[in-house]
């Protein structure tokens, strides 16, 4: 019979995405399964592909159809559950269906490295062809078997659980292991043993006896020395007599460095508890329902995720809880691990590619239950999911900029009704989106209103920096700031300095003509870093010395300008010379556990002023801090996008929910040029309702989101006149084939016009309602591929763009 594979390859760009027929040779008939990687002829190449459907037929003639050329894995990497996502993502972010494949994957797996099969049981019992292998050493390279045509002996051994094949990273060191000594299983034998050593070596028989009692049971070498009180010749000698074995295991790299302690589920207020039941229900009656968690900054979110993932995992399932990357800080990693411990996994962008998949394989083998992760751990591969939790369901980073672009939210929805398990939405300033369809009901509104331990929100005032100006304060701090910050330092309380630089940041300027100092490649203006005296691009990593004179005009008078977090600690330490300031931005925190060690500082009281910039707007609870002041409130208004009011409140309540979370009251003051703008506003109310309604109105007479969907085609080339001309196009195209109620913008040059040497345009489609929609872009990224893409043309489709 012949056995056919339905093969996705990697080759983007191909016009036609569909998955190809290749022969499975009769060898690898019982060996290749869907979600298992093998590589495949496409043209002159060999390319990488997954299996995803197996058939015993097929259209190819049988003397044109070629064969499978490699088995990358015998065991599947991708469940089904995978495979049919990846085939909803394409749909859904019109992508390349082997780009939703990788997505899902750690980058090891596509990275660089060696398989190696492990011997896990006696060599006795596995089948004579393998075990000829393992003589020696208890791991063997994959390559071995492959070569021998043993593969599938092997996959039998692993069915068996005889062997364990694991890939082992190249560059980012090896899987670490540990030798470990096993006591031989039977007493008796050891006994045989114990009766044959002179009596004289008494520690020895000491030894032996104690084995007695620890039949087959697996120590480090170091717990034997100690319970046994013998040492390492003594044990040495007992291991070579047979009466027990050195065994490797395998441990995977801790990406935590603290000892955790162990906390328990706390008493939940009236509010909280009412969230959790309703919560539970749901997971009692397997119901697929999305709650949105509303909750002001302090109510006890976290603690509500926590109680509702121990009820999934008492029921035996597991638990999938997404935070920002940004605020995956230590102390919010920590919470879970005190209460889960070793069921725990992390995964973040901190991580190197050997931790990363370490992080992954423990989810994979079920050894871990709950993965806390920034956005691609909604991949995580757990098979009984009963819980996925969004913190910070508003957050900007759980859309993916780059194909697949796909929203972490949409994929925890569609992973649910796979489970048949809830969501939960947490917020203390949900998405406009989030909280529309709470009110039309169709995500269930959770709300927390109460902080849990009925602290009041902190006070907020909101200070008119032109009045400073006007009144000759030229500094960058108000009078009232500077009052506050010095009764916080007289009275040993804990300051947090916000600089709001979303989009902003310091560059240099000429004082006499004006000109602002750009990137070579891209239309954006450098970036002031004090630290080398360098203007970098942060876009494509081009840097240059400052200049000494303006390029356009020679004039000397060229500085940096624009409010750094450098420049501010300066001026503090101008104003209050004794303050211990701990600055956290992206210069401080790029090394490995930066981030962790200035938080330790500031959290241990050795630092009195946390000063950043949005990486300390969230998730920060320490008891001391009194005080926030947010530096220039404004600059985040100002960002040519339609959400820039919403992100503005929602910043403006993230940093000042730092304050007052415990037993001192807290205080906030915030500094705005536009103090008259209803998001500074209604940030000083601290009141997400009244916001709500407000900026609901200004997207309505707009015709933005919620109450439009949006899509952005991006056209860019090197060429200007290139990137215009075929903007035009999409445009026309656009125009022709889809209805008249939509409303089709452009083509306009992008927010950043052009980057890394390519010009860009793009056209903004903005509709309610166009069954025609997905076709349309369809076929037009099929004229891309087919024709476009020779020229030079790059063409990004983005459905739900989270900047325009
Ligand atoms: P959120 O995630 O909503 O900002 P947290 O979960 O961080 O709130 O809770 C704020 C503070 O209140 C934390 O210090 C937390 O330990 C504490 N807390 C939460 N729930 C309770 C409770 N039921 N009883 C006592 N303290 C609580
Ligand atoms: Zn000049
Ligand atoms: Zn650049």
């Amino acid at each position: 019979m012949t056995r056919i594979a339905k093969v996705i390859v990697d080759v983007a760009a191909y016009p036609v995405d569909r998955p190809f027929d290749y022969l499975i040779p009769a060898d690898w008939h019982d060996l290749i399964e869907c979600g298992c990687r093998v590589k495949v002829p496409f043209g002159p190449r060999n390319v990488l592909g997954f299996v995803v459907e197996l058939a015993s037929e097929t259209d190819v003639p049988l003397d044109k159809i070629k064969p499978i050329t490699q088995v990358l894995d015998i065991e599947p990497v991708l469940t089904e559950e995978m495979l049919r996502l990846a085939k909803w993502l394409k749909k859904q972010t019109i992508c390349y269906e082997i780009d939703a494949l990788q997505v899902m994957l750690p980058s090891a797996l596509r990275a660089k490295y060696e398989k190696m099969v492990y011997l896990q049981v006696e060599l006795e019992q596995l089948d004579p062809s393998l075990a000829s292998f393992f003589q020696k050493s208890q791991k063997i390279n994959f390559k071995q078997f492959e070569k021998q045509e043993l593969l599938k002996e092997l996959k039998q051994a692993i069915k068996k659980g005889y062997v364990r094949i694991e890939n082992e990273v190249k560059q980012q060191g090896n899987i670490k292991e540990i030798r470990k000594v096993q006591i031989h299983v039977e007493a008796d034998y050891i006994d045989k043993i114990k009766q044959q050593l002179s009596k004289r070596a008494k520690k020895q028989i000491q030894l032996a006896e104690w084995m007695q009692n620890h039949c087959g049971e697996i120590f480090a070498p170091e717990e034997i020395y100690e319970q046994a009180s013998v040492t390492a010749t003594v044990l040495q000698a007992l291991i070579e007599s047979g009466a027990a074995q050195f065994i490797q295991e395998e441990v995977y790299r801790d990406p935590f460095t603290k000892d955790i302690v162990q906390t328990m589920a706390l008493r939940l207020t009236d509010e909280q508890d009412q969230a959790l039941n309703q919560i539970t229900a749901a997971m009692e009656q397997q119901h697929n329902e999305t709650f949105l968690l509303h909750g002001v900054t302090g109510s006890g979110k976290t603690e509500v995720y926590l109680q509702a993932i121990q009820q999934a995992l008492q029921d035996g399932k597991e638990a999938i809880m997404l935070v920002p990357e940004i605020s995956l800080t230590p102390q919010m990693t920590e919470r879970f691990r005190s209460r889960f411990g070793e069921l725990v996994a992390v995964m973040h962008s901190g991580l190197s590619v050997g931790e990363k998949y370490d992080e992954w394989r423990k989810i994979q083998q079920g050894k871990v239950k709950v993965v806390v992760g920034a956005r691609s751990a909604i991949f995580a591969p757990f098979q009984h999911v009963g819980l996925i939790i969004l913190d910070e369901e508003h957050e900007s980073t759980y859309k993916q900029e780059d194909a697949p672009r796909y929203h972490a939210r949409d994929v925890a929805i569609w992973r649910s009704e796979f489970h048949q398990c809830p969501v939960i939405l947490g917020s203390a300033t949900p998405a406009l989106e989030s909280y529309a369809r709470a009110k039309k009901n169709v995500y269930t509104l959770l709300s927390l209103k109460e902080r849990a331990k009925q602290q009041a929100l902190p006070s907020v005032t909101v200070v008119d920096m032109r009045e400073e100006l006007k009144l000759g304060n030229r500094s960058m701090f108000s009078t009232s700031l500077i009052e506050g910050m010095r009764e916080r330092l007289m009275r040993k309380e804990q300051i947090v300095l916000f600089l709001n630089r979303r989009g902003y940041s310091s560059f240099v300027l000429c004082r006499d003509c004006g000109t602002v100092v750009q990137c070579p490649n891209c239309d954006i203006s450098l970036t002031y870093h004090r630290y080398n005296e360098k203007l970098k691009c942060h876009y494509c990593g081009y840097d240059e010395y400052v200049p000494q004179s303006c390029p356009q005009c020679q004039s000397e008078h060229i500085r940096f300008f624009g409010t750094g977090t450098q420049k501010v600690e300066e001026e503090i330490y101008k104003l209050f010379p004794e303050a211990r300031i701990v600055r956290m931005d992206v210069d401080t925190t790029s090394q490995k556990g930066a981030h962790e060690q200035l938080l330790d500082i500031f959290g241990s009281g050795q630092a009195d002023i946390l000063l950043g910039t949005q990486m300390i707007a969230k998730g920060l609870d320490f008891p001391n801090i009194t005080l926030v002041g947010v530096l220039s409130a404004d600059t985040s208004l100002h960002l040519p996008d339609y959400r820039s009011g919403e992100r503005t409140f929602q910043l403006l309540t993230q940093v000042s929910g730092r304050a007052g979370r415990h037993d001192l009251p807290g205080e906030v003051i915030i500094q705005t040029y536009t103090p008259e703008h209803y998001a500074i506003e209604l940030a000083q109310e601290q009141q997400y309702e009244p916001f709500y309604l407000r900026e609901m109105q200004s997207r309505h007479q707009a015709g933005y989101p919620p109450y439009y969907y949006l899509a952005l085609v991006q056209v860019s080339h090197e060429d200007v006149i290139m990137a215009a001309e075929y903007a035009g196009r999409v445009a026309d195209y656009l125009r022709s084939n889809l209805s008249f109620n939509v409303s089709i913008i452009g083509p306009t040059t992008a927010s950043i016009s052009r980057l890394n040497n390519r010009y860009r345009y793009q056209c903004l489609i903005k509709y309610k309602r166009e069954p025609n929609l997905i076709d349309t872009l369809l076929q037009l990224i099929k004229i891309y591929r087919t024709d476009w893409s020779k020229k030079g043309i790059q063409l990004i489709v983005d459905l739900d763009p989270s900047v325009i």
